[in-house]
């Protein structure tokens, strides 16, 4: 890894002479603070009053990211106005005299990784790439290199704020590949989501832990468990600044591809990763389709030849439609992996994925035979509607109804209703108690600093859901839609 502040950067830096006062009476003296429990400020005195303490001057251009000496400092706050003078900033304060310094904000300071952006997002669709400079500091990981980003997403690209695909590179135009999680390996295409709907950015992310220990709980293909994360995303928060001035809370989350399936081709391969990207009765596998049309996207295959990929999954849809009963149970498997179809009609359900029941599935195959569905884009769960601006009750969409969205879920609604209810309730005792939601959710809301939060809804303050989107939200409506299942299932 090498890790440089690069001479670009450096010239948007400016004097810290207005901040970088020392302490005042308070220097050199232990007194205050010895005291356990107890803080007693020294008295306030107006600037001028006293003896000023002595300006320190920073050599000119330098960037400061260390913290001036014999102070507690906090950060309290993160500057969103453009045209900051000090690149990165945030608003510190000493927890023991009261002092105020502005300076360049380190993953220190934030306890979530700072990526530093320069160059222009403006003109950056999904079809129009730009090359930037890149700059990642997750701690034990830093780096500095060229990405090119794209505009990703299908609804999200017309909100303010964006998401992008980031694809490392050299300054020669290749791949460069860095592992920005253990479990993750080396890559270098990453997806930065901006979770414009949900303020609290954690329903996707958290979504894809919690549908990852249901995989782990269950039955899972040799394949599958070679996945990072069992076919559903995973990611975790990040403070973005470009040109020096911050441009939000994000979350580096993995791609959907080949890489979030652990699909890594090789010779005899059939492997397949399908995308239903739209409402249709296709996705909604009520009919057939020739061709990646109908709502269908293809994301990744293994073979040079896709020929083979849309009569398997017609094999598949034929026989969800056509097959019940004895028949049904007994020749489903050549086709789908139940275990994992049974998981994600669950969760689905769980969250109340109206907006996942069809749309927002992932079809993978390691085979060219059997399938199975993947959860997707739980941006808008747990209650949330899909743009953010109200919630669902939580006493709605049952089983029943969720399986009216989709055929395989009404085949499965009918012939394996036993198995459903007993994997619920297995669930219900691990990964799906109240007690582990809540864990889960809280271990990522507490990783982000209030700070962060707060200066997330300044730079966007039009985002739908800042004053209801919190995890005391999340956790209570968690709370009454266990129940209701809970009694509907029985
Ligand atoms: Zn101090």
């Amino acid at each position: 890894m090498n890790r440089r502040l690069s001479a670009a950067a450096l010239l948007l830096a400016v004097l810290f002479s207005t901040f970088a006062v020392g302490c005042g009476p308070r220097n050199g003296s232990g007194d205050v603070t010895d005291a356990p429990g107890v803080l007693t400020l020294p008295p306030y005195e107006a600037p001028g009053e006293s003896a000023p303490a002595p300006v320190q001057t920073l050599p000119e251009a330098e960037v400061r990211t260390e913290p001036t000496d014999g102070h507690n400092w906090e950060l309290v706050s993160i500057p969103v106005k453009p045209g900051q003078k000090v690149p990165c900033a945030g608003s510190f304060r000493c927890t023991d005299c009261g002092q105020t310094e502005i300076r360049t904000i380190t993953t220190a300071d934030l306890g979530v990784p700072v990526i530093r952006i320069k160059g222009s997002l403006s003109g950056i669709t999904k079809d129009n790439a730009g090359v930037v400079d890149f700059d990642y500091d997750g701690g034990s990981v830093a780096f500095s290199c060229q990405a090119k980003l794209t505009v990703q997403g299908a609804t999200s690209s017309g909100f303010p704020k964006k998401n992008y695909t980031v694809r490392l590179m050299t300054e020669d135009g290749e791949k460069y590949k860095v592992s920005l999680s253990e479990k993750w390996g080396r890559h270098s295409k990453y997806c930065l989501k901006a979770n414009y709907v949900d303020f609290s950015q954690a329903r996707n992310i958290v979504s894809g832990r919690l549908y990852g220990l249901i995989a782990a709980s269950g039955t899972v293909s040799d394949d599958l468990s070679r996945a990072p994360n069992y076919g559903a995303v995973d990611g975790f928060p990040v403070a973005v600044f470009v040109n020096g001035s911050f441009h939000g809370l994000y979350t580096v989350n993995i791609p959907k591809g080949s890489w979030m399936f652990g699909m890594n081709g090789g010779a005899d391969t059939r492997q397949a990763l399908l995308m239903a990207a739209d409402w249709t009765d296709h996705v909604a596998l009520l009919k057939t389709t020739s061709s990646f049309k109908h709502g269908w996207e293809l994301e990744y295959c293994s073979t040079e030849d896709t020929d083979w990929i849309m009569p398997s999954f017609n094999e598949m849809i034929n026989f969800v439609n056509n097959a019940d009963g004895t028949r049904f149970r007994k020749l489903i498997s050549r086709y789908v992996d139940v275990d994992r179809a049974i998981d994600a009609l669950i969760f689905t359900t769980v969250f109340h994925g109206r907006d996942n029941v069809s749309k927002n599935i992932l079809w993978a195959t390691y085979d060219g035979k059997v399938w199975f569905p993947s959860v997707y884009d739980m941006d808008d769960s747990w209650g949330m509607v899909w743009n953010g601006q109200d919630y669902y009750a939580a006493d709605d969409f049952p089983f029943s109804e969720v399986a009216g969205r989709n055929a395989l879920w009404a085949k499965l609604w009918t012939n394996f209703r036993d198995e459903i209810k007993t994997r619920y309730r297995e669930l219900r005792r691990g990964p799906l108690s109240i007690n582990n939601v809540k864990e889960e959710f809280k271990a990522f809301t507490d990783s982000i600093p209030p700070c962060l939060y707060e200066a997330d809804a300044a730079r966007w303050p039009d985002i739908p859901s800042i004053k209801t989107s919190t995890y005391d939200q999340i956790v209570k409506y968690a709370s009454a839609r266990f129940k209701y299942l809970d009694k509907k299932i029985g």
